[in-house]
């Protein structure tokens, strides 16, 4: 069977193999964000939790794009193989390990809450959200609440499969409703209130501290068109939901964090469709009218933080108006393979975001593995994601006059960038990245168009992608 290559990053029908290799290959834009330079301990959250006071500052993790494949369904076969080579750098072969890994690590540092904002997994499989979903019960069980919504991979979709030999296998998907009930204990049974039209939910998830999970996904009708919607939106009357929402929290005096799937604000300036909501503007306006100022999310896979006006804090633009941010966090499932570790303090507002690498070693020596893979994960994983980047380059690039050497040194670029890009780290990495000989020949190439790019990129170079530090605006 014909089966498309490309998921998840860019699962548009339209989309090849090439709009993914050219934005890998141009992938190193940074949008407007801002920078704290904020050094957060590791162990924030082991020290600012403190059961049952109200004004003490509460740790959570924001996690997306678990994008978890229960491993019954693959055998490491050919298929599953072609599959992941084929892919857009998720390390689907040690997905349990990755998601056990995150279990031991909540357990370790115990967060308050974790939140899931979507594509949790695969491509909507239902024995892999059944086990996820008992995984994340663990998790709760071990004192850490888990919330969560569904992303464009989640519902209905015609795409998930199991994997056996050199086959592709039809698998069984999961509705709406199935998805209500399976994570009935992650956010739809504690919401104090759920979008008539929608997925959405508001919960209370700290003192002081509201949840606004917006389902922005569209699956209504991916069973008749044979494949997962990729692009986003908010509905009006889930819009109207959200004023309803807002209302409620400043009743109770308490602060609202937006939680969707889909980009609030760009987050690359290649033009590229389906990442930012399709009704950004309009929520825009919804999000300012109700004084809402941070949105998290996921969907692009590569980490970053916006804001808008971009310039950041209020005050600062000179525009008048504050900054509303949009940090979107790279795929769990991609390389550094990292969450968001955040802060709230009810006190004074703030929220600190620091995104950090999941313990793969420690839970790996914990639980006695062999595997060096795992026991070295951080170095294997990178060196999996800069070598599917080096082998997509080297392809692009087979077509070009460049001798075999030249394609080399381009390609070890390519791979140097995409590395760092996705981490949100690119800035620090670029001297080193135009230090590299295959550098002025991607230069040289396309007229420019590269260039460009890693121009808008130095000109950001202050922002950071990783850490931010900002006062929450009630509603
Ligand atoms: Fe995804
Ligand atoms: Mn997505």
């Amino acid at each position: 069977m014909k089966w498309p290559n490309v998921t998840g990053f860019f699962s548009y029908q339209k989309t090849n193999i090439h709009a993914i290799t050219v934005l890998l290959a141009a992938g190193f834009i940074l949008a407007g964000c801002r920078d704290t330079n904020l050094t957060l301990p590791d162990t924030a959250a082991s020290t600012v939790v403190s059961a049952g006071d109200e004004t003490a500052p509460v740790s959570f993790w924001v996690a997306t794009d678990t994008h978890y494949l229960d491993k019954d369904l693959q055998d490491g076969g050919d298929a599953f193989q072609a599959y992941v080579n084929g892919g857009d750098g998720k390390i689907l072969p040690y997905s349990d390990e990755l998601m056990e890994a995150l279990v031991y690590d909540a357990k370790q540092k115990k967060p308050g809450f974790l939140i899931l904002s979507g594509d949790l997994t695969n491509n909507g499989e239902s024995s892999s959200h059944k086990k996820l979903a008992e995984k994340l019960k663990r998790v709760e069980e071990a004192g850490t609440d888990v919330y969560v919504i569904p992303g464009n991979h989640d519902l209905n979709n015609p795409w998930a499969r199991s994997f056996k030999a050199d086959k592709q296998i039809v698998a069984e998907h999961i509705t709406p409703e199935d998805f209500t009930g399976l994570y009935a204990d992650f956010g739809y049974n504690e919401a104090l209130s759920r979008d008539k039209d929608s997925l959405s939910y508001l919960v209370s998830a700290a003192p002081g501290l509201y949840l606004l999970m917006i389902d922005s996904s569209q699956y209504a009708n991916n069973e008749s068109y044979g494949f997962p919607q990729t692009d986003g939106r908010i509905l009006p009357s889930t819009l109207s939901w959200m004023d309803d929402c807002a209302k409620l929290a400043a009743e109770q005096h308490a602060s609202i964090i937006t939680v969707m799937h889909h980009n609030l604000l760009s987050h690359t300036s290649m033009s590229v469709s389906g990442f930012k909501l399709n009704n950004s503007q309009e929520t825009m306006k919804t999000l300012r009218k109700n004084n809402l100022n941070l949105v998290l999310s996921g969907h692009i896979h590569m980490q970053d933080i916006a804001s808008d006006p971009k310039s950041g804090n209020s005050g600062t633009s000179g525009t008048g108006e504050s900054a509303v941010y949009d940090i979107a966090t790279s795929a769990f499932a991609v390389n550094p393979h990292q969450y968001g570790a955040m802060t709230f303090d009810p006190t004074t507002r703030a929220i600190t975001y620091h995104s950090t690498s999941v313990d793969v070693e420690g839970w790996s020596k914990a639980n006695g593995i062999t595997d060096p893979n795992l026991l070295n994960f951080k170095a294997y994983a990178e060196s999996v994601f800069a070598g599917q980047s080096y082998n997509k380059a080297i392809a692009r690039l087979a077509e070009s006059t460049f001798s075999e050497s030249e394609k080399q040194s381009m390609a070890e670029v390519m791979a140097k960038l995409n590395v760092n890009y996705f981490a949100g780290t690119a800035p620090g990495a670029l001297d080193e990245i135009k230090a590299m000989p295959g550098y002025k020949l991607w230069m040289n190439m396309d007229g420019g168009f590269m260039s460009g790019y890693i121009q808008s990129m130095a000109a950001d170079k202050e922002f950071s992608n990783v850490s931010l530090e900002m006062i929450l605006t009630g509603p």
